[in-house]
């Protein structure tokens, strides 16, 4: 049994839908005719443009926009010519009476047929707030886009599943990879190397790092794209939205630069102390040891001398000869000349030293070059401690190439820089040895006092330059001096 009303059905009252209509002071209703006359209008929508009804009654409605709009390009109002069956528009009008722009969202469709044609029904509604504040938070959007952008950190997030969201140029230029290679391509593991990446992860999670979800200022290493591990100062906080972790943002400092001036102070504190304690030891041995040079040769001297005993005090003399010239290596090390700079032709102090060292280069099968495509201009340096250096590395690459090579020297300007490479095609240099080069007394070869490239370094400091070692094993060594062209 069907439950039956008390009531048989109402029809509902003639003008209710009128009344009905013109209650929604929030949705403005037209309905138009077969032409696209105005044939209803809502009071909502009378009022909220403050017209009469026998202003519009009858009007085509694309003429509707000209009463109560002003600028070009609006004329057309917010009804179309074209209508179909349904039609959604966005318009921007500037209502007449108060000369305030409002934005409309609007929608056209066809009601109804009868005899005469098709009635259509436009009803819509003022969204201008919400146009304003979606305007505004596009606008912070790109605000805050422009900022994480611009800050020199790099700027990292990820979601939990460890996708990258967001790498800004700052991260770009620290890690190497450009931002498109980056979102929605790598995880945010591959940036560090091994585990790192989940016991960083671990460490946001316990309190002991500024609390849980934080990570404050944690000193790490993260991985360029080149493979190189590059410190970086970390910190990190948890994103949460709606009480749910939803990603990590990690912003991190690079510390290549800071670590590069720490171990610079700390090689030059170390070289001062040891600077100082090797002229003390040298010169208490100096003086002995010419005690004992002198009285060798002049025991050699002696001509009564059994042959055999003659040998060993030449052995003796020459030994003493070789500690002297330890000591004149060591001395040219410790001893902190003021450098004399004098503009000069650095190209023909290197072709100076080749033919001084030609000897060597010949004994060895080494052909020596000096290549330059543009014109180097004069600029000032310290001749003596120049030849030294140039000294000190052309020994090093003709002991690196015992069977014969080339030495290439190119000479090049870089902006206000002199850059000069050293090559050779000698035995090259273990990857592990190459941060020991310029560590006093680091030497591979026998007999060798490893003070050749201290020494250089040291000069090259003094001329505000800077020297390099790349190398590859079996394939040879390129040294690269880098010097200011200071005009004098
Ligand atoms: P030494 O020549 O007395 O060993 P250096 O300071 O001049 O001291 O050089 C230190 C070390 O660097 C050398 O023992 C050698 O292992 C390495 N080295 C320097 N220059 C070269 C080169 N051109 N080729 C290969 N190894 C080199
Ligand atoms: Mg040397």
């Amino acid at each position: 049994m069907t439950p039956k009303g008390k009531h048989p059905p109402r029809r509902p009252p003639s003008g209710l839908f009128n009344r009905l209509l013109d209650s929604l002071k929030d949705l403005f209703t037209l309905v138009l005719d077969q032409e696209r006359r105005i044939v209803y209008a809502s009071s909502s929508f009378l009022e909220h443009f403050g017209l009469e009804w026998q202003q519009v009654s009858g009007q085509p409605c694309v003429k509707l926009g000209s009463p109560f709009t002003g600028t070009a390009g609006e004329e057309m109002g917010f009804c179309p010519l074209d209508l179909g069956p349904y039609f959604s528009v966005h318009h921007f009008l500037t209502r007449e009476a108060d000369n305030q722009k409002f934005v409309y969202k609007g929608v056209f469709y066809h009601l109804a047929h009868d005899a005469e044609g098709t009635w259509t029904v436009c009803t819509f509604r003022d969204v201008t707030h919400m146009f304003n504040l979606e305007s505004q938070v596009r606008h912070l959007d790109e605000l805050e886009r422009q900022l994480v952008q611009a800050a020199m950190d790099g700027i990292i997030v990820n979601d939990m599943l460890g996708n990258i969201l967001i790498f800004n140029e700052g991260a770009a230029r620290i890690l190497g990879y450009r931002p498109g290679e980056v979102i929605g391509v790598l995880k945010v593991n591959h940036l560090y190397p091994g585990k790192l990446a989940h016991e960083i992860k671990q460490l946001i999670y316990s309190p002991a790092n500024g609390g849980v979800g934080i990570l404050e200022n944690y000193e790490t290493e993260a991985r360029h794209q080149d493979g190189t591990l590059v410190p970086i100062w970390l910190s990190a906080r948890i994103l949460r939205e709606n009480g749910l972790e939803v990603g990590i943002v990690g912003y991190f400092r690079d510390l290549r630069e800071r670590k590069r001036l720490e171990e610079e102070l700390l090689r030059h504190e170390r070289l001062v102390t040891l600077g100082r304690m090797v002229s003390h030891i040298s010169h208490e041995i100096k003086n002995p040891l010419a005690t004992i040079g002198g009285f060798a040769q002049q025991c050699e001297r002696q001509e009564d001398l059994p042959e055999a005993t003659r040998h060993k005090i030449k052995i003796i003399h020459e030994e003493v000869q070789r500690l002297e010239k330890f000591l004149t290596d060591l001395g040219s090390f410790t001893r902190t000349a003021p450098t004399l700079k004098n503009p000069g032709d650095i190209l023909a102090l290197i072709q100076e030293v080749a033919a001084f060292m030609e000897a060597g280069f010949k004994e060895r099968g080494v052909v020596f070059e000096l290549q330059t495509s543009e014109k180097i201009p004069q600029f000032a340096f310290d001749p003596g401690q120049m030849r030294q250096v140039f000294i000190n590395l052309f020994k090093n690459a003709l002991e690196a190439m015992p069977h014969g090579g080339v030495l290439t020297v190119s000479a090049a300007v870089r902006e206000d820089q002199l850059v000069l490479a050293l090559a050779d095609t000698g035995l090259g240099i273990a990857p592990e040895q190459l941060k020991s080069l310029f560590t006093p007394f680091f030497s591979t070869k026998e007999g060798g006092t490893g003070l050749g490239l201290t020494i250089c370094r040291g000069l090259i400091d003094q001329h505000q330059g800077e020297i390099d070692i790349a190398s590859e094993v079996d394939r040879g060594t390129t040294c690269t001096i880098r010097l200011p062209l200071k005009p004098f």
